[in-house]
């Protein structure tokens, strides 16, 4: 078995039924030959497999579930180019270059995403918002100062606010903030069969549903999936998207599966959002983010803590999600809310902050994306650039970012991965 099928998530995410997240599938799989095989329909295969059929490559993809049921469909989707790392600890970690390439990268990203779904018309709810990021017991005021101006510097859309203009402007009492623009929110479920309906209608792309990808063959001449005892895929490469059912040969020291929480309230009206329905953040430990959705819900999450068991992950659904509700009425008082769908999911953190995209060693033709951390669909997208420089037998700009996790340069780690 190349990936160990998990328990990917619990709970009622609120994607789960969203109108427009299904895609026609294949399910009879007998022999197949393609150009690329991208394994997981989840939001990292359908942006990849989409990228690789505009770049003219035959392409199939093939799911243990139905496209888009696994982590996916929980994401609270919150788009950003700011990663989980503030740039002035990634710079300590990868140097200041490297740091701010990833920062770029990231932001560059996001437009190419907002440019991919106006392209090919996706209806998934998106959203241009900015994202303000609060202080809290990891970053204080100072701290976000500091890192502002850092950004600044290297060009990012980004400005401090004091605690005096994040009250007069949002109404929240915190010591600072950094308001951002280049931010959006999306519907990940649409976001996802979109692409894989533009893939489908586009390029001819195959795409297989409830079918298991069993056994890796690596030849000279390319790359055999078996499908089981009795089929098979042959590719000349292959795209291996399987989230946080992560394939062997990543470098298992720099990431850790973990859990994180989320809810969405009851729809709210209109006037009792926070000004510009901006997304929230915060710098502080367990932390707290949000956003408003289309049907005006306020849809929350954090909490994560290293939990790496689904028994023991979804018994927390409760307690998470009431923590949850608690903390966004302390920082907006003055709403009553009520929750609608709790959730919870698997996730996945990294030294960095950054995610995996590399070659697997033992397994010559096949790339693997994991996208670490708040900022997965950005990775997702970053992943799907990256993997069509590479199937055109051609190095991305930025690869090495996302080679080993970025590596920390002085080859420590802070935490114990
Ligand atoms: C609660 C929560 C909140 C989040 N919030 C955000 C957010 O606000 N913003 C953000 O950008 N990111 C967020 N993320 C992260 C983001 O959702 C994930 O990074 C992203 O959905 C991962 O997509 P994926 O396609 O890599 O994985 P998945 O969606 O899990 O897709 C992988 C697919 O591979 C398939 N697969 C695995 N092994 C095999 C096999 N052997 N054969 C066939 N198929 C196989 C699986 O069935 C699965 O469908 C959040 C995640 C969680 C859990």
């Amino acid at each position: 078995m190349i990936t160990r099928k998990k328990d990917l998530r619990g709970g009622y995410p609120l994607w789960a039924k969203a109108t427009g997240s299904s895609v026609r599938v294949r399910r009879v799989l007998k022999y197949v030959t393609c150009d690329i095989a991208v394994v997981g329909g989840g939001v990292s295969g359908a942006l990849t497999a989409l990228a690789l059929v505009d770049a003219g490559f035959d392409v199939v993809v093939i799911d243990r579930r139905m496209p888009g049921c696994g982590s996916t469909a929980a994401s609270t989707a919150m788009i950003q180019f700011e990663l989980d790392t503030p740039l002035t600890e990634l710079i300590d970690k990868i140097g200041r270059a490297k740091a701010v390439r990833a920062y770029k990268r990231s932001l560059q990203s996001v437009k190419h995403l907002k440019a991919l779904i106006e392209k090919h018309d996706i209806q998934a709810e998106w959203a241009d918002r900015e994202a303000l990021y609060l202080a809290g017991d990891e970053l204080g005021w100072r701290g976000l100062q500091h890192e502002a101006s850092l950004r600044k510097t290297a060009g990012l859309p980004s400005r401090f606010l004091d605690a005096q203009t994040l009250r007069r402007r949002f109404g929240i009492d915190r010591t600072g903030a950094i308001l951002s623009k280049g931010a959006a929110e999306v519907n990940p479920a649409q976001l996802t069969a979109g692409a894989l309906k533009a893939a489908q209608a586009e390029g001819g792309a195959r795409i297989y549903g409830e079918c298991e990808v069993t056994h890796i063959d690596c030849g000279d001449d390319g790359v055999t999936l078996s499908v089981g005892a009795h089929a098979s895929i042959t590719a000349q490469k292959v795209v291996l998207a399987t989230g946080y059912e992560t394939v062997p040969g990543l470098p298992s020291n720099l990431f850790e599966i973990t859990s994180s929480w989320a809810i969405a309230t009851e729809p709210i009206a209109p006037s009792e959002f926070w000004p510009t329905k901006c997304l929230i953040w915060e710098a502080a430990d367990p932390y707290l983010y949000m956003r408003a959705t289309a049907d005006n819900r306020i849809l929350a999450g954090g909490e994560d803590s290293g939990l790496n068991d689904p028994e023991r992950r979804d018994a927390a659904i409760a307690t998470k999600s009431a923590k949850l509700l608690k903390a966004i009425e302390t920082l907006l008082p003055g709403r009553e809310l009520k929750i609608a769908y709790a959730w919870a999911g698997a996730f996945a953190t990294s030294p960095t902050g950054l995610p995996i995209i590399q070659e697997i060693d033992e397994m010559p033709g096949c790339l693997a994306i994991l996208g670490c951390g708040g900022n997965g669909i950005t990775f997702s997208m970053i992943a799907s650039e990256i993997a069509t420089k590479w199937a055109t037998g051609k190095t991305d700009k930025d690869a090495d970012l996302f080679e080993r996790a970025g590596k920390p340069a002085d080859g420590k780690r802070k935490r114990p991965y």
